[in-house]
């Protein structure tokens, strides 16, 4: 199986290559040239354990890649590091049911595809026959950073560099960030929002002159963003793996179809899910969910994209976004993978800030449902849920739980849906606490986190004990202006 760029359509690479390169030279983003079809026995399936699934739905995926190489991978990444042996459990919570995937180290959906990126990458690297110095630059809202640093910390021949705005993230995100260890990780804040990081590490990465540079020490970028197909390709996995456990637990029959709400941010994980019914998985509707910052509600509602608004920080910070990168993808398909009229698109996104799909390609988003969730109705929802079922949601869980609520209330029918759940309330922990009516003002960090233990009836996550009295060991901050040479600076730095 290859990928194409949805900027080029010659451009054609093998899987490794496009993990190798994040992103395409050509500033668009790799595509699967065509889909694969699995011989879907889920009477078989239903009974696999999560390795052996992602071992059957990546081999496709990853064409160069040989059976032993994906199995090291694998099992590389989801072993211990995980705290549910499960990995990504589905657990009935009301009429729906919610996909976990807050197990890993963490505590956040992004280590599901960054604990497997790294091994993705070196063994792409030992394909191609490449010994450079891979350099990851990262720009996140708050989970991506992290999660991706717990990946690459000390992993040989790489360095992580990490972009994060300063106020843009939640405390204890920012704890997560600054307290980590490993001598080939970098953190830096930045004076602005998680758009404009992103929109400098993209252009960084399509800056000639600073590739040749790299070149030159014998170091090249990778990305461990979401643009990345390393870190797509995992995701798809897990929408199998609920859907196994659906037809197992008796609520489908085999063939039946599943609803999926998913709180997005930079629209990589509900893309999976897309990409997981292209590939034959019975989904129909997929509910894309916001938070105030929607954009892609407003999109959904009238194929008129328009960033040009207020960005509002929320309490689901990993979902403030106005440009979400993987959308693009979307759209290429859309428009039947042509090249022209996505590039139009995009030239009208970054001068005008808007465009509008034409008339005759919206058909292709009719399995899409955009729904929102306002500050308050988050709140609510958490509260809601906690009353009716005893069960915490995080923030942005919440807002995929709203969505789905509010979608059903619009008249969407589903046999079963499956709310993915992105984080574990310990993440959002004063969030959480506020929205159930528990006032957090005369407590710190740690009486937080035993009162929520106490409210969800389970214990503190193993990587939040420690994280309290983790020493800071990153401290700086630069304007954006200055991103570039930060990155010349640490690309030469010896460890
Ligand atoms: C990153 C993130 C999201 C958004 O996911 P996308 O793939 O960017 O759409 C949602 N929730 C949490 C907790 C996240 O970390």
């Amino acid at each position: 199986m290859q990928y194409k760029s949805t900027r080029d359509a010659q451009n054609k690479v093998t899987a490794s290559q496009a993990i190798l390169q994040g992103l395409a030279v050509d500033g668009g983003l790799y595509v699967p040239v065509d889909y694969p079809s699995f011989d879907l026995d889920w009477d078989e399936l239903k009974d696999f354990s999560y390795q052996e699934l992602a071992l059957y739905i990546l081999k496709p995926f990853l064409g160069d890649f040989s059976d032993e190489q994906i199995k090291a991978c694998v099992d590389a990444a989801y072993d211990e590091k995980f705290d549910d042996e499960l990995i990504a459990p589905l657990v009935r919570v009301g009429d729906n049911y919610h996909l976990e995937l807050f197990h890993g180290a963490t505590l956040a959906f992004k280590d599901m595809a960054l604990s497997i990126l790294p091994h993705l990458l070196k063994t792409s690297a030992e394909i191609n026959g490449i010994d450079r110095e891979i350099i990851i630059l990262t720009a996140t809202s708050g989970d991506t950073g992290k999660a991706a640093m717990e990946g690459f910390a000390d992993v040989e021949g790489t360095k992580i560099i990490v972009f994060y705005p300063k106020g843009g993230v939640s405390s204890i995100q920012e704890k997560q960030m600054v307290t980590q260890e490993g001598n080939n990780t970098y953190v830096i804040s930045i004076e602005g929002n998680f758009d404009d990081a992103q929109t400098e590490v993209k252009r960084l990465f399509n800056d000639v002159e600073l590739r040749e540079e790299l070149f030159s020490h014998e170091a090249q970028f990778s990305s461990a963003n979401s643009m990345n197909i390393g870190r797509l390709v995992p995701q798809i996995v897990y929408y199998f793996y609920a859907y196994a456990q659906l037809v197992k637990v008796g609520a489908l029959e085999a063939g039946e179809a599943m609803t999926v709400s998913v709180p997005t941010g930079n629209f990589g994980n509900i893309l999976a899910a897309y990409y997981a019914k292209q590939s034959g998985l019975p989904i129909d509707t997929l509910v894309c969910a916001s938070n105030e910052n929607k954009v892609l509600y407003d999109f959904f509602e009238t194929f008129t994209y328009d960033k040009n608004r207020e960005f509002v920080l929320t309490s689901s910070p990993s979902m403030d976004i106005l440009v979400s990168s993987n959308f693009e993808r979307l759209v290429y398909h859309a428009v039947d993978d042509n090249t022209d009229i996505l590039v139009d698109l995009m030239t009208s996104l970054e001068t005008q800030g808007e465009y509008t799909l034409p008339e005759e390609y919206r058909g292709a988003f009719s399995d899409f449902k955009g729904q929102y969730a306002s500050e308050e109705e988050t709140q609510e929802e958490i509260e809601a849920v906690y009353e009716s079922e005893g069960y915490l949601m995080d923030t942005h869980t919440a807002v995929a739980s709203k969505a789905l609520r509010k979608a059903k209330e619009g008249g969407l029918e589903s046999k079963a849906s499956v709310v993915v759940s992105t984080a574990s309330p310990f993440k959002f922990p004063v969030a959480v606490l506020e929205s159930i009516g528990i006032s957090t003002l005369q407590k710190n960090d740690a009486d937080v986190l035993h009162t929520l233990t106490k409210l969800s009836h389970t214990e503190i996550p193993q990587p939040m004990v420690g994280l309290l009295e983790a020493p800071v060991l990153h401290d700086r901050s630069i304007s954006v202006e200055e991103m570039r040479s930060a990155v010349q600076e640490i690309a030469k730095d010896e460890e």
